[in-house]
């Protein structure tokens, strides 16, 4: 009896999600969340900041949401203690802001193309 060896290769779909911001580097989807929490864009690794909420859970903003935010952080950190309802009206403002910031952003990208 001879025995024969084959190679079998099975083919795989591979689903690749690539970075809103950039379209060039493919976002690591088992990495954490790459999806903005505020934009709801895919963001690769440059492209996305992890904010540590509680131990090892993370949010994930898109660089731009995150830059827009920078100063509503700051006032949210200030009033942290003392009222919950203007936190949440700040985080409103800020997510306005990002969507608004998405908006134009994909509108320049548009013209260009
Ligand atoms: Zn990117
Ligand atoms: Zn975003």
């Amino acid at each position: 009896m001879s025995i024969k060896e084959e190679i079998k290769t099975k083919k795989v779909k591979v689903t690749k999600r690539y970075c809103d911001i950039c379209s060039k580097t493919a976002c690591k989807s088992d990495y954490r969340g790459s999806v903005c929490v505020i934009c709801k864009r895919d963001v690769c690794c440059d492209h996305a900041y992890y904010e540590e909420i509680v131990g090892d859970c993370y949010d994930t903003y898109c660089t731009q949401c995150w830059e827009i935010g920078e100063g509503f952080r700051e006032l949210m950190d200030k009033i942290e203690k003392s009222s919950d309802e203007k936190i949440e009206n700040l985080r409103k403002i800020w997510e306005k802001k990002c969507l608004k910031n998405r908006e134009e952003w994909e509108k320049k990208n548009q013209k260009i193309e």
